[in-house]
């Protein structure tokens, strides 16, 4: 067997298939020399912007919803006449090479557009990304974006952004794997919601040639970059079964001896809610907020929140659980209305419930909201604090809610300090959830988007389950439910191990489910608290996965 190469897991799947690099993305051109023969230059530059936008109305055609949206709204930039006109009058004026004279053309445009602020400044990485289309049109360098060579691939990249992955064709690509990045980068979690293998922080992977057949598992966070014909035979059945398993999931979660465990989603607004509620998802248990309102410039109005929150709260039939979390604003999500001011390290300042608690009015006036949403609707709505450290936050938030009519409160369980004091947070609230992204980069003290530190933002971390284990111990000496809703509750074989350390229900994206259920199937409440054993008391991340992996058979025939 050749030699493997090792990255960070975020996604499970095994695929096999030729690389297609994703190009490098196209940086600011030189201001000069001056054009040879300015008006060639000048004449060049209409038709390379004809070109981007008939390429972006094209997408916009494939596309739905609201990428269509924004694929038409791309192409319009991309063939505007007054974009043309500055960069023409630049080539002419001032003998800027062309495409420099675009480049600055269109940062005049994105700029006008931040200054603008709100939804309008939101829209200025769509100018850059047209910007980069026509500049790279000029430079006769490929099209930033994801690529279509027309067939199956396994898609390589420096990084992806959001937005790139957001536009991946599931049936095209097979798998990606990344140099930089981290395990609950934004990018991570679209891999899981798409429901393709997906390997981080590798940067071996970019010395591998185009168009080389790669074997890469996207539990272990491995790649075979020169697999032999047994591998590769091996390979393809496994991904054949996992293709072939029914991605529905029809519950309800429970163990093999029929220990009940909640399998809920993850969600951000009501098309996430009726996805999830497709996939067969009993309830969401975690709906986050703040993804809602991250482009608004002013505070969206008490009964703009009301409707949003039924429109979530509808989704899902009469008495379905829906854990809302009050907005987590702040360190990688800042909330342009809440006015938080620069700070030297967003993410141990004022953040989650910290905000609310400072500017009670946007917390009030949110609870109401989604206090006057659950009336209206059957939906069975528990609420939630983020980032909560002591006891006086939980108690403070509990205050809130119940002023608010809200009957159902919890608090998120993210800084150890807060799984350290659990049983006394659960004498105050009903309920905690436990969200492991940030309780591992809190526990290991590594940023959760960092790639060199993904390793140590292992949900596998001996240390961060032993603090979950504290949490679901306390959980039953209270008899008070304990959620789990981070990253970690995705991961088939972390799964049946956090059932093992007290976790009362687990909440996932929805592509998770039928995964996660089927595993869980297959292993009793017993067996799960073995596993746990097994995981804890592992020297470190690799070895508790591997022994854990090795205890559960159902992975194999899942092609897991
Ligand atoms: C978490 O921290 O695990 C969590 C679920 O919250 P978020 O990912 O939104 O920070
Ligand atoms: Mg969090």
């Amino acid at each position: 067997m050749s030699e493997l190469l090792r990255g960070h897991g975020v996604s499970p799947g095994t695929a096999v298939g030729p690389v297609v690099r994703m190009p490098d993305p196209v940086t600011e051109p030189p201001a000069g020399p001056p054009p040879a023969d300015t008006d060639a230059d000048v004449a060049r530059i209409r038709p390379a912007m004809d070109l981007v936008a008939t390429d972006m109305w094209a997408r916009a055609g494939k596309a739905e919803g609201e990428t269509k949206e924004v694929l038409e709204a791309t192409a319009m930039m991309a063939s505007d006449p007054e974009l043309a006109d500055l960069a023409e009058n630049a080539v002419r004026d001032q003998g800027i090479p062309a495409p420099r004279a675009v480049w600055d053309a269109a940062n005049t445009f994105r700029d006008l557009l931040t200054g603008a602020g709100g939804y309008v400044g939101a829209r200025a990485s769509d100018v850059e990304d047209v910007r980069n289309r026509i500049v790279g049109e000029l430079l006769g360098v490929p099209a930033p974006g994801i690529p279509d060579p027309g067939h199956p691939f396994i898609l390589v990249a420096r990084d992806l952004a959001p937005a790139d992955t957001a536009t991946i064709n599931p049936e095209r690509v097979l798998a990606f794997v990344t140099a930089e990045g981290g395990p609950t980068s934004h990018t991570a979690i679209l891999a899981r919601a798409l429901g393709i293998p997906a390997v981080v922080s590798c940067p071996e992977v970019l010395a591998i040639a185009e168009g080389t057949i790669l074997v890469l598992d996207g539990a272990t966070g491995t790649i075979d970059p020169d697999p032999d014909e047994a591998t590769v035979t091996e390979a393809r059945d496994r991904a054949a079964r996992a293709a072939a398993r029914n991605r529905r999931w029809d519950g309800p979660g429970s163990t093999a001896d029929g220990h009940r465990i909640k399998l809920l989603a993850n969600i951000g607004d009501a098309a996430g809610a009726q996805a999830a509620a497709a996939a067969g998802a009993e309830g969401v248990g975690l709906f986050r907020t703040e993804f809602l309102f991250l482009d608004r410039a002013d505070e969206p109005s008490e009964s703009e929140q009301t409707e949003s929150y039924a429109a979530v709260f509808g989704a899902f039939g009469e008495g379905t659980k829906i854990v809302v979390r009050t907005l987590d604003a702040g360190a990688d999500k800042p909330l342009p209305f809440l006015d938080q001011g620069e700070e030297a390290n967003p993410a141990l300042g004022v953040r989650g419930l910290r905000i609310g608690l400072a500017q009670p009015e946007v917390l009030d006036k949110q609870l109401r909201a989604i206090a006057a949403a659950a009336s209206s609707t059957k939906a069975d709505v528990w609420v939630m604090a983020p980032m909560v450290a002591v006891l006086s936050e939980a108690q403070a938030f509990d205050r809130h809610a119940r002023e608010a009519g809200l009957r159902t409160t919890g608090v998120m369980v993210e800084i150890p300090a807060a799984a350290l004091s659990a049983r006394e947070m659960l004498g105050v609230v009903d309920f905690v959830s436990i969200g492991t992204n940030d309780l591992a980069q809190y526990t290991l003290a590594a940023d959760r988007m960092s790639g060199p530190l993904a390793a140590l933002n292992d949900p596998w971390q001996p240390a961060l389950l032993r603090l979950i284990g504290m949490v679901g111990a306390a959980g039953q000496t209270e008899a008070k439910p304990v959620g789990i809703c981070g990253e970690a509750a995705a991961d088939p074989a972390l799964a049946p191990v956090l059932v093992g350390l007290g976790a009362t229900s687990l909440s996932m994206s929805a592509r998770s489910l039928s995964d996660v259920g089927a595993v869980l199937k297959t292993m009793t409440l017993q067996q799960c608290r073995d596993l746990a054993v097994l995981a804890v008391d592992a020297p470190d991340a690799d070895s508790g996965r591997a022994a854990v992996r090795a205890a559960l058979p159902a992975l194999e025939e899942l092609g897991l």
